[in-house]
């Protein structure tokens, strides 16, 4: 794979090369608040990886199907800014009764999120970045 490529994954979400290493792989996936190991468990809604310092840490992270990080561990005032970010910015992309008309796809979206900010995804975001986010969509120009 070309180190400038961007790259599309299955559901057609953007990743933007930046010379930015992936986030680390999950055995040896630690905390990045305490530094605790994260631990892979499963509930109803799937795979999740949560902070073993917990109770004391409340850091967890969705995981893909085969358990890969959804991105890095957040805690609760953390899932919050991701949860805002990903709401003002989704209505870029996401058709629904409120947005019946989105200006962009959802590949398009991400491709100009990561111009604007060389965020590739809202789930690594800290809360600055998460900020920046809706930032920069509020003050998008319509192309
Ligand atoms: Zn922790």
């Amino acid at each position: 794979m070309g180190d400038n490529a961007d790259r599309i994954n299955e559901d057609g979400e953007v990743t933007v090369a930046l010379g930015v290493e992936p986030f680390a792989p999950p055995d040896d996936f630690t905390c990045t608040y305490c530094g605790a190991p994260m631990r892979l468990r499963e509930n109803d809604y799937g795979p999740w990886w949560s902070c073993t310092g917990w109770p004391g840490c409340d850091a967890r992270v969705g995981a893909h199907p085969d358990g890969r990080p959804l991105g890095t561990p957040a805690r609760a005032e953390l899932r919050r800014w991701r949860r805002a970010a990903h709401l003002v910015f989704d209505a870029l992309w996401r058709r629904d009764r409120d947005n019946p008309s989105p200006p962009m796809s959802r590949t398009e979206a991400y491709a100009w999120l990561g111009r604007q900010t060389a965020i590739r995804h809202i789930a690594e975001c800290d809360e600055h970045q998460c900020y920046y986010v809706i930032r920069a969509v509020y003050h998008r120009k319509p192309s």
